[in-house]
C-alpha cells in the first residue's frame, strides 16, 4: 500500500473545503478544530481522503438544515494515535441500526441515495492502515465518527 508522511490537517482541510459548498447550499455549519500539534501520520493520502469525504458526507445528510458538524483532529491515547472526530448534530443512530452500519449494503436511505458502501469500505480502509473507525452515538443527540491512526 501507498505510505506517505501525512498532514492530517491539511488532509481534512481539503476535504472539508470540497464539501462547504454543499454545506452552505444547505444552511449547515462545518466547525474546524484542528490541532495544530498534530504529528504526520504514515498512510495513504487518497484512500484517507475517501474516508473523511464519506463520514462528512454521512454528517451533511444526518443533520439537515441548520445542523452543525464539527471536524476535530487530536492526538489520541497517550500519543498512540491521531484522531480525527466527525460530530453531528443529527439525529443520532438506534441501536439495531449502530449494529448493521459497518455491514457491505445496509443503507436507511432510498434508492439512487446511498448504496450503503460508504462506511463498510472506509472501515475497511482505516483497518488496513493499522487504525480503527469507531462510532459513538445518542439518539435525539447526534453521532461521533472517530478515525484512529497510529502514530510511529
Ligand atoms: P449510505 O450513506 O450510502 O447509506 P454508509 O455506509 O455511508 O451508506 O452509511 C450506512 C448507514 O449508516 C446510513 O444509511 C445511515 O443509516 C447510517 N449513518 C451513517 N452515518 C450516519 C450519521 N452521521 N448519522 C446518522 N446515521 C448515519
Ligand atoms: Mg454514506
Amino acid at each position: 500500500p501507498v505510505r506517505e508522511h501525512v498532514n492530517l490537517n491539511q488532509l481534512v482541510g481539503e476535504t472539508v473545503a470540497f464539501l462547504e459548498n454543499e454545506a452552505m447550499h444547505r444552511s449547515i455549519t462545518i466547525e474546524k478544530e484542528y490541532d495544530p500539534a498534530l504529528p504526520t501520520v504514515s498512510t495513504d493520502p487518497s484512500q484517507m481522503q475517501q474516508v473523511f469525504l464519506n463520514l462528512i458526507d454521512n454528517a451533511i445528510d444526518a443533520v439537515g438544515e441548520d445542523g452543525v458538524i464539527t471536524v476535530r483532529t487530536s492526538v489520541y491515547g497517550d500519543g498512540k494515535f491521531a484522531r480525527v472526530e466527525v460530530v453531528d448534530t443529527g439525529p443520532g443512530i438506534p441501536q439495531h441500526v449502530l449494529d448493521k452500519v459497518f455491514d457491505p449494503f445496509f443503507t436507511t436511505k432510498s434508492v439512487g441515495e446511498g448504496t450503503g458502501l460508504g462506511l463498510a469500505i472506509s472501515f475497511g480502509i482505516v483497518e488496513n492502515m493499522g487504525g480503527h473507525l469507531l462510532v459513538d452515538s445518542e439518539v435525539g443527540k447526534g453521532t461521533t465518527f472517530s478515525v484512529l491512526l497510529p502514530l510511529g
